[in-house]
């Protein structure tokens, strides 16, 4: 039987018009163990059936040996759980969760680089696991962050990927702004394309390396095409391609 928790919100942010960053502490234990790239299961007061109520969410932050975790959440048009996350959630308030479950983490050595293909709140496990990484000090292998999105106001995180490359030299960020129309006020130090995830990849890693990891995180959409440009137009090995779905 899995353990749930009752967490309480300590703290809630705004990252982009919608998405929103949640603490949450998990007073029962002193330490919430878990592995850069996990997520829970949120129970949700959201329907009768245990299908309409459960969501799951990336953790976002490193495992740090602490009891409050952070969430990093989109709100959807019409969405149940994120309509009540953002309309009803607020700190003080109780959200039930269990976990940490999920096999979308890096190996605990790691002998190849590493390429992180997200589009929006799919950049979350990437946080947790870029963190761990700098913590832990575990690679000097190359790690390339792909960052999607509409438009630059809806990046995530930026300062702190930008610091991260000053900080981290085998670390690289890039960003796809698919509909962007004001190129002229845009974050600086940053390789920022107009146009897909995809087009970094293609151009950067079209020749085939036995020593590279794909890893996707996202919708549906955007993993699809992801895997299939990589295993079958570029030719990489399905093994070499990792994936997280949200939906
Ligand atoms: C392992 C895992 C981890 C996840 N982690 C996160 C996370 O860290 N942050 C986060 O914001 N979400 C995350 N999700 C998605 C999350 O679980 C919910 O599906 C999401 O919040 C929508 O719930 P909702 O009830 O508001 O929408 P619903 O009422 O369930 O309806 C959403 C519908 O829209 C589709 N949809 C949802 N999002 C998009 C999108 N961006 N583009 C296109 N179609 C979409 C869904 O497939 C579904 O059909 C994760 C999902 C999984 C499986």
């Amino acid at each position: 039987m899995p353990t749930w928790y009752d967490a309480k919100v300590l703290k809630i942010e705004n990252e982009s018009p919608n998405t929103r960053r949640f603490w949450v502490e998990v007073a029962q234990l002193e330490q919430f163990d878990f592995k850069a790239g996990q997520f829970v299961t949120m129970d949700l007061p959201i329907g009768e059936k245990r299908l309409e109520r459960w969501r799951s969410y990336s953790i976002a932050d490193a495992p740090d040996g602490d009891n409050v975790l952070e969430f990093c959440i989109v709100k959807l048009d019409g969405g149940r759980a994120t309509t009540y996350l953002f309309d009803e959630v607020e700190p003080g308030s109780s959200l039930r969760f269990k976990g940490p479950d999920g096999a979308f983490v890096l190996p605990d050595t790691i002998e190849n680089d590493v390429v992180m293909i997200c589009t929006g709140t799919g950049v979350a496990p990437f946080r947790s696991m870029l963190g761990d990484i700098v913590n832990s000090g575990k690679t000097t292998r190359g790690l390339h962050l792909i960052f999607g999105t509409r438009q630059a106001e809806g990046m995530l995180y930026t300062s702190e990927f930008q610091a991260l490359q000053a900080q981290l030299p085998n670390f690289h960020y890039s960003v796809a702004l698919s509909r962007e129309n004001d190129w002229g006020k845009l974050p600086q130090g940053i390789d920022i394309r107009h146009g897909y995830v995809h087009q970094f990849y293609l151009e950067q890693y079209a020749q085939v390396r036995p020593d590279v990891r794909f890893y996707l995180c996202g919708w549906q959409n955007m993993v699809d095409e992801a895997v299939q440009q990589l295993t079958q137009v570029l030719g990489y090995d399905n093994r070499q391609v990792v994936t997280e779905l949200y939906g």
